[in-house]
């Protein structure tokens, strides 16, 4: 059949082909016509002019943007090693979906002299290795221009391999011929990329025309194009590549169609060729699977998977195999990561502390108040190394949950204030992070935290256990009634904050006046209620816990105020805690062991005890203890992260305690460390940091 038979035995068609071939060529070769059974069967599709092409003004003419990637003519270059060399515009048919089909067909004829030009651009270009000869079709031209081509191309030294993208073996098979294979082979090594779409392009003259090839030597790939109502059915596709790879073509791409302007109407959507390539996958030889790819604007060829992998964490890979089955597959790599840790000749943990910051235009100048100097995490480091553990020092940012992801702990020395300033459970945000890591770390759990940096709420709780605490009140304006059975003095402070922060000299109030004036302050400074509480008229101490299922009490340490002149008030005002009592200051207002009779030191055990539990603290701790005008210990601060100055001058009280042991600071972080470690359950660890002062703590005094 040629064309004129084909209109004769189609006239209604004439019409419609006379508008489109204005606008676009055609052109069908005798070998396709004679492939047509019917109207609009799979070749009739790809190769006779539908009215749809006309009607289709959503895409570009060039979607890949080749132009842009065309430093001279005939050439895209697009990628570092490989180039395209378009060195025919004719085609034996026009695909009527055709990439190219703004080119194509149409009279921009490509001269001998442009083709020398490219070959000269590829010659100066030592860093290009493959080159792929192109059009249009390369098999229209002469066998002596096709050979000078490859022969130009094979002269140059870095050229590694040629490749040929063809449709002549499907659409004009007889021009293939022994003595074209014959000549190509003469520049071997040179691949041939065939284009077939549909099984029924696949006949006794393309078989021929693909072993001609073949028995040259020439490695055969096939590309294809998914097309709507052509190919966009696995059996069809699957019959396909079957058949290709028994004519020894190995089926090499099958692109999801190109935003072409004219060609809308074979577009399918992505998810069409995923399910495709997953029926067929497994379901026959994996020699018949393409890469399944999408040629994108500006992005190069992108190869899509169907989504085999349906999960991964950690080593663990959960797979889906052919049958739609979910099978595991384990990292080697990371199992033995993990072998490592178990051995513990590589524990590796980290310490996570907030680094004390300049104080900003605006806020209080107690703000960072609970922040650390750099010298205490390199203290805590400092002791861990001694000890042969890697230890990295981590500040508390909004990066830290990445870094603590990556960083493969084995334990986190927990030294956190949190990551927002003034959150209302902020010291739970570093151990929600490691929960949700799975990572353990030492001290409480994000609960604990959260309870016992909220003042009004550990006292309920601690009410409820019949722990003795001041009564309060909790004021949210400083404007509401006051409590008519809490008598003054009070003590008024922030209901969130620690170490002193918030806590001035005139913290303590003698009436209303004054108390709705403190209060208010601490309100609208720390943007947080202000608790309010009867005042304690008695001895202060601080008392130092440590351990988990039988915590011991350390030597406590009483606080005296008897140093201070008249004017200061006698409690742990801000003033006392950071101006009064400082290492230049030569008053010691800090004694340890304190000096009680052993009928209070057993009182102020049990209440601190019974608190410690009541509370679910972990690892350590340390309480603020004041007597009433009748000597009753009352819980006044409960501390989760208790402060670790490394310089004893510095009377930090939990190391204060430590100190009266006989242990040194290096003693305290293995002490709190092997606590945590052991209820983590990392026996040979703990038992690697424990030493003497282990043996006193567990003993007592
Ligand atoms: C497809 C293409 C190539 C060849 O890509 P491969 O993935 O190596 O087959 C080279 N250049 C351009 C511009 C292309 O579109
Ligand atoms: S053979 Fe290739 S270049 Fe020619 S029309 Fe078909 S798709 Fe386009």
């Amino acid at each position: 059949m040629n064309m004129k038979t084909f209109l004769e035995k189609f006239p209604e068609e004439a019409e419609n082909i006379q508008k489109v071939r204005k606008v676009y060529p055609m052109r069908v070769s005798n070998h396709f016509l004679n492939l047509i059974q019917e109207k609009d069967d799979p070749i009739w599709k790809q190769v006779i002019p539908d009215i749809a092409e006309l009607e289709d003004n959503s895409n570009e003419e060039d979607p890949l943007h080749e132009e842009k990637y065309t430093p001279v003519p005939c050439l895209v270059h697009r990628y570092p090693d490989k180039v395209l060399l378009l060195v025919s515009n004719k085609c034996a048919t026009y695909c009527r979906f055709c990439t190219r089909k703004r080119k194509v067909g149409k009279d921009v004829p490509i001269t001998k002299e442009m083709i020398t030009n490219a070959i000269n651009y590829i010659a100066d270009h030592k860093k290009i290795r493959d080159v792929i000869v192109s059009g249009g079709d390369p098999l229209m031209l002469t066998d002596e221009m096709l050979e000078f081509v490859l022969q130009s191309l094979r002269d140059i030294p870095h050229i590694e391999i040629i490749r040929i993208g063809t449709r002549i073996p499907s659409s004009m098979p007889s021009r293939v011929t022994p003595e074209l294979a014959q000549m190509i082979a003469k520049y071997h090594p040179v691949y041939v990329n065939v284009h077939f779409n549909h099984p029924m392009e696949i006949t006794e003259e393309s078989k021929r025309a693909c072993s001609l090839l073949a028995n040259a030597g020439i490695p055969l790939g096939n590309q294809s194009v998914l097309l709507k109502g052509v190919n966009d059915k696995p059996a069809i596709l699957k019959e396909l590549f079957q058949k290709l790879v028994a004519m020894r073509v190995k089926p090499y791409y099958l692109y999801q169609a190109d935003l072409v302007k004219g060609t809308e109407h074979f577009r399918t959507d992505v998810e069409t060729g995923l399910r495709i390539m997953e029926k067929i996958q497994g379901h026959t030889s994996g020699l018949c699977m393409p890469q399944f790819a999408i040629d994108v604007v500006g992005g190069g060829k992108v190869p899509l998977l169907p989504a085999n992998l349906q999960f991964q964490k950690g080593d663990l890979y959960v797979l889906r195999n052919f049958e739609g089955k979910l099978v595991e597959y384990r990292d080697p790599k990371r199992r033995e990561y993990k072998k490592r840790a178990l051995q513990r000749d590589h524990f590796k943990m980290g310490i996570v502390f907030n680094l004390k910051r300049e104080i900003e235009k605006g806020m209080p100048e107690d703000q960072f108040a609970e922040y650390d100097d750099i010298s205490v995490p390199l203290a805590m480091k400092s002791a861990l190394e001694k000890k042969g553990i890697q230890t990295d020092v981590l500040e508390t940012d909004e990066n830290l949950y990445e870094r603590l992801k990556s960083g493969q702990y084995d334990l986190i020395f927990n030294f956190s204030e949190g990551v927002s300033i003034g959150g209302g459970a902020r010291e739970s945000e570093v151990p929600a992070m490691l929960d949700a890591l799975g990572i353990p770390y030492t001290g409480s759990g994000v609960l604990t935290h959260a309870i016992v940096l909220d003042k009004a709420r550990t006292k309920d709780l601690l009410t409820l256990h019949r722990i003795p605490n001041a009564r309060y009140h909790l004021l949210h304006s400083g404007n509401e009634k006051i409590n008519p059975n809490m008598t003054f003095p009070m003590f008024v402070k922030p209901n969130r904050e620690g170490s002193s922060k918030g806590i001035k000299n005139n913290a303590l109030v003698n009436n209303e006046r004054e108390l709705r004036k403190i209060a208010k302050w601490v309100i609208k400074t720390y943007n947080q209620p202000a608790l309010v509480e009867e005042y304690l008229d008695g001895r202060e101490f601080t008392v130092s816990i440590i351990g988990n299922e039988n915590p011991k009490v350390l030597p406590l340490v009483e606080v005296t105020f008897d140093y201070l002149p008249p004017h200061i008030n006698k409690f742990d005002s801000y003033e006392v805690k950071w101006f009064w009592d400082n290492p230049s200051n030569p008053i010691d207002p800090v004694v340890c062991p304190a000096k009680v009779s052993k009928e209070l030191q057993k009182q102020i055990e049990e209440v601190c005890l019974k608190t410690y539990k009541a509370l679910s603290i972990h690892d350590f701790c340390r309480m603020d203890v004041r007597l009433d005008k009748d000597g009753v210990p009352h819980i006044i601060e409960v501390n989760a992260i208790p402060g670790l100055l490394p310089d004893p001058l510095d009377n930090s009280r939990f190391p204060k305690s430590c100190y009266a042991l006989g242990m040194t600071y290096d003693d305290i972080i293995y002490s709190v460390v092997a606590e945590s470690m052991k209820r983590h359950g990392m026996h040979e660890q703990a038992k690697k940091l424990e030493n003497e002062s282990s043996r006193i703590i567990q003993l007592g005094r």
